[in-house]
């Protein structure tokens, strides 16, 4: 006699088989967009370097500029990473990064600092996240000092400008949140901040486990969080910043990587410098000209592993003086969205390869793109994320 099936193991087998599937078809339909090398470049005859504050003016027949590709925030054995300096470099040349921004616990964190140097093909910089009384506050660009820098905030900010340094809120709105005061010294902060994301989402991703082992890079998309409260924040701090004379707050992509999905992370979310000339060969020379462009803004942030972003240009015509015309390049063969902003609200979009809009009012405008073909990215998740360019008012 024919032995029945029980009727719970045939709904778990269905229910297995619908699973198998609808994972198949995420990994099959997933693939990272790239263009068509160069695009439309030749017709460019006359741009402004990128979304830099103080960019310099507009020559015809300007060279491109260099655009190196890196990652921010990361953590080695010399605090509470899991990799060496040289394991690091080694998966970030692996990524095909050109630098990597290390930002060991400490104030600052003396063998971390030391580490400075080029690896392989990596340049690797040292920077330090310091745990201070608002919250982490990730240091950059500052000479060796000689004692610690203080714990609070301001105070920190301020020693980290003495010797020629800058200062980024880390993470302001999760684990270690910021506790905001004055605009203070601070010169940006993280807008994704992709451990926090790993936090939060990783009961979800459960569902994408499988494919952690097929298209890591695809389960590390699907927890990335669209950016509200820190881009809403964002907005406020730069509408402040109109009419003021210091330069507009900065915007990061960091990874904050420490041990899991290490070396996936680092071709996930990325830093693009653009460097108007060639970086030069020697070490010391090349990390400062990467510090100084991150320190203008001379950089946008993207989400490479969702679609190659290089090719993205946003300037503005005729020095910062309004009224002047915007220009975003945004040359891609699949579909986006390319918006303008200003005080967070959209004041340009366009889904073409350029979004030129001329803006009559002073103030801060930055660019946003959002891919609208088949992408794992949420849809509020921009995929590029442009720094501020500051129009004034022109004074006689
Ligand atoms: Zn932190
Ligand atoms: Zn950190």
């Amino acid at each position: 006699m024919k032995k029945r099936r029980h009727p719970v193991r045939t709904v778990l087998f269905a229910a297995l088989a619908v699973y198998i599937a609808w994972l198949a078809v995420q990994i099959l339909s997933y693939r990272k967009y790239v263009s068509p090398p160069e695009p439309a470049r030749a017709e460019i005859t006359s741009f402004r370097t990128d979304g830099s504050p103080d960019a310099a003016p507009a020559r015809a027949g300007a060279p491109e500029p260099v655009e190196l590709r890196g990652a921010f925030h990361l953590h080695t054995r010399h605090s509470d990473g899991t990799k060496t300096v040289e394991e690091v470099a080694a998966a970030a040349e692996r990524a095909g990064l050109d630098f990597v921004i290390l930002t060991d616990h400490g104030s600052p964190n003396f063998a971390s600092f030391d580490s400075q140097r080029q690896i392989g093909r990596v340049m690797v910089i040292a920077g330090a996240e310091i745990s201070s009384s608002r919250g982490h506050l990730v240091a950059l660009g500052f000479k060796r000092p000689t004692q610690r820098f203080s714990q609070n905030a301001e105070s920190a900010a301020r020693e980290v400008a003495a010797l020629g340094g800058f200062t980024v809120i880390a993470h302001p709105y999760s684990k270690t949140r910021w506790s905001w005061g004055d605009r203070a010294d601070f010169s940006g902060l993280e807008i994704i901040s992709f451990d926090s994301d790993l936090r939060r989402g990783w009961a979800p991703s459960l569902l994408y486990a499988p494919v952690l082992l097929i298209k890591p890079s695809l389960a590390l998309l699907k927890i990335l969080d669209p950016p509200t409260t820190a881009v809403h924040k964002w907005d406020r701090l730069l509408e402040e910043d109109e009419g003021r004379a210091v330069g507009p707050y900065l915007g990061y992509f960091s990874i904050d990587a420490h041990r899991l999905f290490y070396e996936t992370a680092l071709g996930v979310l990325n830093l693009h410098v653009q460097l108007d000339s060639l970086a030069p060969v020697d070490f010391t020379e090349a990390s400062r000209a990467v510090v100084e462009a991150l320190r203008r803004g001379r950089f946008y942030n993207a989400v490479d592993a969702a679609a190659d972003p290089a090719g993205f240009r946003f300037w503005a015509e005729d020095g910062r003086i309004a009224p002047t015309v915007f220009h975003i390049r945004a040359p891609f063969s699949f579909a986006h969205e390319i918006r303008l902003l200003r005080r967070g609200a959209t004041v340009a979009s366009g889904n073409g390869p350029e979004l030129v809009f001329e803006a009559r009012e002073p103030g801060v405008y930055r660019a946003e793109v959002y891919l609208r073909a088949r992408t794992p990215l949420r849809r509020d998740v921009p995929w590029i994320l442009s720094n501020p360019i500051v129009i004034r008012k022109d004074v006689p």
